[in-house]
């Protein structure tokens, strides 16, 4: 599937109906700077995941106006075409002011439910004035979907753990809406999710969906769990639905994937050598073995346990120290609550004390890049690095390792990966770590460098190959599939 065959298939099957997709984070951010408005492109596996996608359908995309310049590049309706060089869908951005921003998005969105669908309790913070924000902004959203829909029948998708009660106000303006969700993060198991004090508004928020995504089965499971414990709901297992208030809601397990073509084209591109000969120069990587990691800064995705195993690794191996270094490409994230803005100084200091320990004149054992790359250049890295090593300590999906994988067009690089993200179902041939045991986790960073040219192909080959057709594009088809299903 790719992005041609998506747009053709689309028309098919939805003609007149019209895509409106939801999220928090817009996939364009215009902001003020002393050379004038510059556009970013925000880190993060959503909007890099349905920017693609909203090229090829059209449609509109309605997301938080986050960016210093956003107004200013917008009409009065808040919204601009885009992408800005080719545009090809409607970004209509819905204004939030500081107070809500703090308790939507700080508070409950990212104290509450990111730590605790995360299954990490002892971050959640529940506050009421956050959950009234919380609430408050989704009712503002559905204000800003309503005059969108031009035909009943138009598809309205929500993205995330940001709008939980969206999907029923929606319901409660008209009953003959499409409304699909998809969930991007872990939905945690009954005893950790009834720890909300909130969790039966955001369970029948959640049922006014017709559909609901989420990456694997298992979450699927652990939502329909919740909602019999405390709805009391009966729920079929055999086909993942509820029947709740006289309404279906079906649950389907889609993993979410990449623009594999993108990637694979990106890498190929003519001047990639002398791109890669720069980077080599400039980071001094010339006949060392190059390991990378590219999160966004946060406490899920376990960047401190890496650091202290490739410590280990070059504690227990020294003939490495001098020939391997890893990149760390970190973004900083959220950085407004405590938690992350402490995470950063902790990492920062962790491989500030390795790189004095082990580190020479002319050898930085970890090199730390903390600012978002964008794409086109982030692939520089990616071919770059003779291994990726993703060490989530929970991850929804983790598009990075499937970005990784793309990039890998002489199919030699290594890819070290946590059990505890949703992509190690579909990725058995990456070498599979815990990441809270640093002793494993280090035998097999040496187990990567060392094992034969022949198997790193192979493997890669393998998962190249499933990466390229289960792509972003197959995934827009699976669940525009059962939207269609659901709604004929
Ligand atoms: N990303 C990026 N530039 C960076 C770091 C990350 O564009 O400097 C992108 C990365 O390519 C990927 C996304 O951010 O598309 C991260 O998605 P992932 O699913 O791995 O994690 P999330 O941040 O959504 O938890």
């Amino acid at each position: 599937m790719n992005a041609e065959t998506i747009s053709q298939l689309y028309r098919e099957r939805f003609s007149d109906r019209s895509l409106i997709v939801v999220s928090n984070r817009e996939p364009y951010i215009h902001r003020k700077t002393k050379q004038g408005i510059k556009i970013d492109t925000p880190a993060g596996g959503l909007t890099s995941a349905l920017d693609p996608v909203m090229r090829a359908i059209g449609g509109t995309w309605i997301a938080w106006g986050s960016g210093s310049a956003d107004k200013e590049s917008s009409d009065d309706d808040g919204k601009i075409r885009v992408p800005p060089e080719n545009p090809a869908y409607t970004l209509k951005r819905v204004w939030l002011d500081p107070k809500e921003v703090d308790g939507f998005y700080y508070g409950y969105a990212n104290q509450a439910l990111w730590p605790l669908c995360h299954m990490l309790i002892e971050k959640a913070r529940f506050r009421m004035r956050h959950w009234q924000r919380y609430f408050e902004v989704n009712r503002k959203f559905a204000d800003a979907i309503i005059p969108e829909i031009a035909n009943k029948k138009d598809v309205i998708w929500i993205q995330d753990y940001h709008f939980t009660v969206l999907p029923y106000m929606l319901r409660t303006r008209s009953k003959d809406l499409t409304v699909a969700m998809f969930w991007h993060i872990p939905w945690p198991p009954w005893e950790i999710f009834r720890v909300i004090p909130q969790r039966i508004e955001i369970l029948k928020g959640m049922l006014g969906c017709d559909l609901i995504g989420f990456h694997i089965n298992r979450y699927c499971q652990n939502f329909l769990e919740c909602v019999e414990n405390e709805l009391g709901t009966e729920v079929n297992r055999e086909n993942n639905t509820i029947l709740y208030e006289g309404r279906d809601t079906r649950l389907v397990p889609l993993p979410i994937s990449i623009d594999y073509n993108k990637f694979d084209e990106m890498t190929r591109h003519d001047k990639i050598q002398a791109k890669l000969s720069d980077i080599k120069q400039k980071l001094k990587l010339e006949g060392k073995y190059v390991g990378i990691g590219v999160d966004r800064l946060d406490y899920s995705k376990g960047i401190a346990e890496r650091i202290r195993a490739i410590k280990l690794f070059l504690k227990k191996y020294p003939e490495y120290c001098g020939r391997f270094t890893f990149i760390q490409i970190a973004v900083p994230s959220r950085t407004k609550i405590q938690e992350y803005s402490e995470l950063k100084e902790q990492i920062e200091k962790m491989i500030d004390e390795i790189n004095e320990e082990y580190g020479t004149d002319d050898w930085t054992p970890i090199i730390y890049h903390a600012a978002n790359i964008p794409h086109h250049d982030l692939v520089n890295y990616y071919r770059v690095a003779d291994m990726a090593i993703v060490s989530s300590i929970v991850d929804g999906m983790n598009l990075v390792a499937k970005e990784y994988i793309a990039s890998q067009v002489d199919e030699k690089g290594v890819l070290i990966l946590s059990e505890f993200v949703g992509a190690v179902a579909e990725l058995s041939n990456a070498i599979i770590i815990n990441p809270f045991d640093i002793e494993h986790f280090a035998e097999m960073i040496r187990k990567g460098i060392e094992m034969p040219e022949a198997e790193k192909k192979r493997r890669m080959q393998k998962m190249r190959a499933y990466v390229q057709t289960h792509n972003i594009f197959d995934w827009i088809n699976d669940n525009l599939n059962a939207v269609q299903q659901e709604t004929l």
